[in-house]
């Protein structure tokens, strides 16, 4: 989720409990919501979720991008591995539209063109972004965080004008439950180890649904026993969602694809190989530019 999307959601969750406080009714103002990308259903017929192709993003004449080119498959759970440097965080910052890419497509299922969407209207597609530093609100329960990413939903927050609905209610138990926090629930999210805050994120970004999601580094700093569990949630939400993990802990990277799926190593800001874990740690290149370190 990005910074502008959970204010948005925290000062929509303020206005919210305000009427709920003053009157206790919901309002006809839900119609200045979710307008602004309709018709933007992301069409994976074609087994396609992300497709990069020919990516360059040049800072100052260096090229963090160089003709990256890369294809995700609807539900496919892939794991980006390669040195400090090589492009990872770029590629995700070109993906959610942070940063726009000098040449290149880059399109979400076959038909949105992401070059062309804003940032905030990336997110409400179905592409969630998880950064490195988890960014929770430390002053509310696990509870209220969870309950604020879906406020930040432009699809649901006209219904939060009202009251969370049964299935809102279901649907934050059932997050809970699958990122190990229900017994935290009423927990102030500050109080929470690094590992369970990372946790917290993910719900949040779970809490809107998204098809598509990008991890960066999402176990650093996690416990060994943390790091087993998040493989855990993620291999739980593989096929539902596509997924896109930047990781440089090869033994949760090896957890993750369970000894056959694809990996992929980028270098110098473009696909280094492709292939199995084994496969791409047996490339003398690999080794050379990565796992020789
Ligand atoms: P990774 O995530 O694989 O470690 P990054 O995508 O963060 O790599 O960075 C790729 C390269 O681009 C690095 O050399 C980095 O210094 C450079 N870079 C990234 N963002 C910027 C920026 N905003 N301005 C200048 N250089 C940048
Ligand atoms: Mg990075």
């Amino acid at each position: 989720m990005t910074p502008e999307l959970q204010e948005a959601g925290a000062a929509a969750l303020a206005r919210w409990r305000e009427k709920q406080a003053v009157d206790g009714s919901s309002g006809g103002r839900s119609a200045s919501f979710g307008r602004l990308v309709q018709g933007h259903e992301p069409d994976f017929a074609h087994g396609v979720a992300l497709y990069l192709d020919d990516i360059t993003v040049s800072f100052d004449g260096f090229k963090a991008l160089n003709a990256l080119s890369l294809a995700v498959n609807v539900g496919e759970l892939r794991c980006i591995i390669g040195p400090n440097g090589a492009g990872k965080t770029t590629m995700m910052d070109v993906i959610t539209g942070k940063t726009r890419p000098d040449l290149g497509t880059a399109s979400f299922g076959a038909n949105i063109d992401l070059l062309r969407l804003r940032e905030n209207d990336i997110a409400q597609i179905g592409i969630g972004r998880k950064f490195q530093k988890p960014t929770v609100y430390e002053q509310l329960s696990v509870f209220e965080n969870l309950e604020l990413a879906l406020a930040a939903d432009r699809r649901v927050r006209a219904s939060l004008f009202s009251r969370l609905t049964g299935t809102q209610l279901d649907r934050i138990g059932e997050v809970m439950t699958l990122i190990h926090l229900a017994p935290e629930a009423q927990r102030t999210a500050g109080l929470l180890s690094h590992g369970q805050k990372q946790w917290l994120e993910i719900g949040m970004l779970l809490m809107q649904d998204p098809k598509l999601l990008l991890l960066d580094e999402p176990v650093a700093g996690m416990t060994d026993e943390e790091t087993e569990r998040t493989a855990e949630l993620f291999l739980s939400l593989e096929g539902q969602h596509s997924l896109v993990v930047v990781e440089h802990d090869m033994k949760f990277v090896d957890q993750l694809t369970e000894g056959w799926k694809k990996v992929t190593v980028l270098h110098e800001g473009r696909v280094l190989a492709e292939g199995t874990l084994a496969e791409v740690q047996a490339n003398e290149q690999v080794v050379e530019v990565y796992l020789g370190r």
